[in-house]
């Protein structure tokens, strides 16, 4: 059985392990977020360690970063890790671990383990959508990651969903991530009335219990990722629309009222093919899908 090591490097910490190629994890870890190279080095001598002593033959490291590559330069992560900001961390890496070291976008990697893991295992047309701090995506159009030419785009966090609506990180405004995301979320709750600084899971939580501020603000955001979802199948008229990040954890029927307004907003020629479902792999995506791209091809 092949192995492989994967890291998830996000802007808090970083998650790392062993995988083997079905998606078993037989190792893993998680370090804060600190000096990145420092600390990416100092977990490929650790997972080094660990197969050495387990008796493992690695194949390569996988490692998603919060970041667009361009060939093998990481690049539009200056704001988070300004320390791996224009670096070929590839080849850097590479010469450390004596292993084959392959990079990519974080949310695409999401989408690479679920495809090869979990909720699209077999199918060649999905979009993935994460729901965090900011809104992530990734798109799978007949049977491989899609990110535009130099792998530029796939930001379905930034598609518009909203006129002129609120300013966004990215310099435009009323993107989905604007008025969706984690972040978004927590704004509408105070501007409701709800205690300033809530998270996601507990807004749901108060949402599922009826409070009103928690209703009024649970609306707004199955309204818009309902609607920005709806584009989406309009566009890719994918098999499956699958959506992750800690709030669709939370219990309870969080898709339900997504999925309601995509499927009433969608042409229903578009749709007609689509399920909308929670990812399966939760927080492990990140590195799963970083070790699935060392296995390589998914078909
Ligand atoms: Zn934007």
């Amino acid at each position: 059985m092949p192995y492989a090591i994967g890291i998830d490097v996000g802007g808090t910490n970083i998650k790392y392990g062993i995988v083997d190629a079905g998606g078993e994890i037989l190792h893993e870890g998680l370090r804060a977020t600190a000096r990145v190279l420092d600390e990416l080095k100092a977990i490929i001598t650790e997972l080094g360690e660990v197969a050495a002593l387990k008796g493992l033959s690695v194949e390569g490291i996988g490692i998603g970063v919060p970041a667009l590559m361009d060939g093998e330069v990481v690049t539009g992560c200056g704001a988070n890790l300004p320390e791996i900001e224009g670096l070929a961390l590839g080849s850097m890496l590479q010469r450390y671990a004596r292993l084959p070291v392959v990079i990519d976008n974080d949310a695409s990697l999401m989408g690479l383990a679920e495809l090869r893991f979990g909720a699209a295992k077999g199918l060649t047309d999905v979009v993935f959508l994460t729901v965090g701090t900011g809104v992530g995506g990734a798109l799978v159009v007949n049977g491989g990651l899609y990110s535009g030419y130099r792998g530029r785009g796939g930001e379905l966090g930034h598609i518009r969903v909203a006129f002129p609506g609120r300013p966004c990180g990215c310099g435009a405004s009323g993107c989905l991530e604007a008025h969706a995301s984690v972040k978004a979320l927590s704004r509408d709750y105070a501007d409701a009335g709800g205690n300033a600084g809530s998270d996601g899971r507990l807004i749901f939580s108060r949402y599922l219990a009826g409070e009103d501020a928690a209703v009024v603000a649970m609306h707004h955001h199955f309204a818009y990722l309902g609607s920005g979802i709806a584009s989406l199948i309009n566009i890719f008229s994918p098999q499956k629309v699958i959506i992750g990040g800690g709030i669709t954890e939370a219990g309870g029927d969080y898709i339900g009222p997504i999925r309601q307004e995509a499927l009433r907003l969608a042409m229903k020629e578009t749709a007609a093919q689509t399920l909308i479902e929670p990812a399966l792999l939760g927080n492990k995506a990140g590195f799963l899908g970083a070790a699935a791209l060392v296995f390589g091809e998914v078909f």
